[in-house]
């Protein structure tokens, strides 16, 4: 049976081909611009439509969804120039003679996979870059928040024609079918799980990959942490999007000394910032809600055993169904063998597991996949140190969670199992481009014509010679 999005594919070629890849930066900036407006101009719908899908607050939509997206924006009209320009490269003595640049053109066809927890930001993010690096995109929002996936419909129809920027909608049967056709880049953005399958159906066509997958965020809290401290930016590193975010910090790994001190101030953190009462909290505006049904069972699963396994409720595990409402969740006596440590949580549950020796928390993050983000709380540089140089991660904060997210100025990726390649900012639009060798030789000269055949004695010294230092 004919693929039904090959004739979409198809019509994007040709436009790419005959339209696209001949258009400025000027054209480009004038797109991104045309986005922003449009962005602004319809700032309630996006809220709305999140609210909708999971009771998403106007704060976070605002900060998690639009500032992400405006802020690509701003950083591509300010610096495009910079990012698009050919760059030179030093000759080597042996290609005297010859000149040579780098110049980084639009990729051409891209699809980008987005998935439900940040779905507006991790769907139009990537769509920026794109644009900004001059090319064509078929988008495939998350089927799991259909008021946001219909919003960006209407937003790329009202923006864009089809045979530049379309977007698909639907779930895993489209997502194999348009994986099936053949793309120049493909920018993935969901669970290892699916990054595996796009992986191997992109081996098809020899496809380059953006694999922004998620995994299990450790935090190590040592015993010179400033805890008050610690324990207001893992509440709140924690709740953003209810614990929905791929830079979630996963589970807490803490000295045994302090361990107690950190319960009582996550306590208070949490009081002040969600509610005293089970009542205050569940009607708080400011807690996304679990996304579906499937994952308000998967979670609530993963807590159930976890205490018949030993687990302490330190405070939440107050659940509606009804709702898909868990409350923030933290659960002391969490060992490695614990359910809830088995795979990334992606909900509001924040597990603690107690260390002694700095060595034994990086050997726990060291038996796992190495992680999207790592955190570190201590106010020893010597400790800090110790545990960036002894472990592996895509992203790191010290003395914070989450925000570098949101630095424009730092790429964004995993590493290996939570992900390959790089976005945002200028990583973002290398990502979207080829960076292409041009090498400018002199005419009539090559000092590579010392070396042409026939060898004789005089151009095997010359080859000992170039060779020679290797
Ligand atoms: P997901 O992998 O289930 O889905 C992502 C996309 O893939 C969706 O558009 C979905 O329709 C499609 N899809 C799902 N199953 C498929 C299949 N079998 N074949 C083809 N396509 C399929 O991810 P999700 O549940 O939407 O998002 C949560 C995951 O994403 C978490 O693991 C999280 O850590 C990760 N994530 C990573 C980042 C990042 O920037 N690194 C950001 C957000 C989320």
């Amino acid at each position: 049976m004919a693929n039904p999005f090959q004739e979409i594919r198809n019509n994007q070629q040709f436009y790419f081909e005959n339209t696209l890849r001949k258009s400025s930066l000027f054209e480009r900036k004038q797109k991104l611009k045309k986005v922003k407006k449009w962005i602004k101009g319809n700032e309630s719908h996006i809220i709305k439509a999140l609210y909708d899908d999971f009771r998403k607050s106007p704060e976070e939509v605002r900060i998690a969804e639009i500032k992400p997206v405006i802020s690509e924006i701003n950083d591509a009209l300010k610096n495009l120039r910079d990012w698009a320009a050919p760059q030179r490269v030093k000759t080597p003595l042996y290609l005297l003679g010859s000149k040579s640049h780098i110049i980084l053109q639009p990729k051409g066809l891209n699809l980008i996979i987005a998935p439900w927890n940040f779905p507006f930001n991790l769907t139009i993010g990537p769509l920026i870059s794109a644009i900004a690096a001059g090319n064509c995109a078929v988008l495939k929002p998350s089927e799991l928040t259909p008021n946001c996936e219909q919003l960006i419909v209407r937003m790329i129809i009202e923006l864009f024609p089809p045979e530049e920027i379309t977007v698909i909608t639907g779930g895993v049967e489209e997502t194999t079918q348009l994986l099936e056709l053949a793309w120049d880049h493909i920018f993935f953005t969901g669970s290892p799980q699916v990054g595996k399958i796009v992986m191997k159906a992109a081996s098809n066509h020899l496809t380059p990959v953006t694999l922004e997958l998620g995994g299990k965020n450790p935090v190590i809290v040592d015993n010179t942490a400033n805890l008050k401290d610690t324990a207001q930016k893992l509440i709140w590193g924690k709740l953003i999007n209810n614990g929905q975010s791929c830079v979630s910090p996963n589970y807490v790994l803490v000295h045994s000394k302090i361990k107690a001190k950190l319960i009582i101030e996550l306590k208070k953190a949490f009081t002040k910032m969600y509610g005293q009462t089970k009542e205050e909290v569940q009607s708080n505006n400011e807690l996304t809600r679990v996304v579906n049904k499937h994952h308000f069972k998967r979670i609530t699963s993963l807590i159930d055993k976890s205490i018949e396994q030993g687990a302490n409720v330190i405070i939440g595990n107050e659940i509606n169904s009804d709702d898909n409402y868990i409350s923030p969740t933290i659960l002391d006596n969490i060992t490695t063998s614990s359910a809830i440590f088995k795979d990334e949580i992606f909900g509001p549950v924040l597990p603690l597991i107690d260390f002694q020796l700095l060595d034994d928390a990086t050997s726990i993050i060291n038996k796992e996949e190495a992680p999207l983000a790592l955190y570190i709380f201590s106010s020893s540089k010597k400790n800090t140190k110790n545990i960036i140089r002894n472990t592996s991660a895509g992203t790191t904060a010290i003395n914070e969670t989450t925000i570098q997210f949101i630095h424009g100025n730092l790429p964004f990726g995993g590493n290996g199992h939570s992900g390959i390649g790089r976005s945002h900012g200028k990583y973002g639009f290398t990502a979207f481009s080829n960076e292409r060798a041009i090498l400018k030789q002199l005419r009539g000269f090559t000092t590579i014509k010392l070396i042409y055949p026939p060898t004789n004695k005089f151009k095997r010294f010359i080859i000992r010679f170039m060779t020679w230092r290797m």
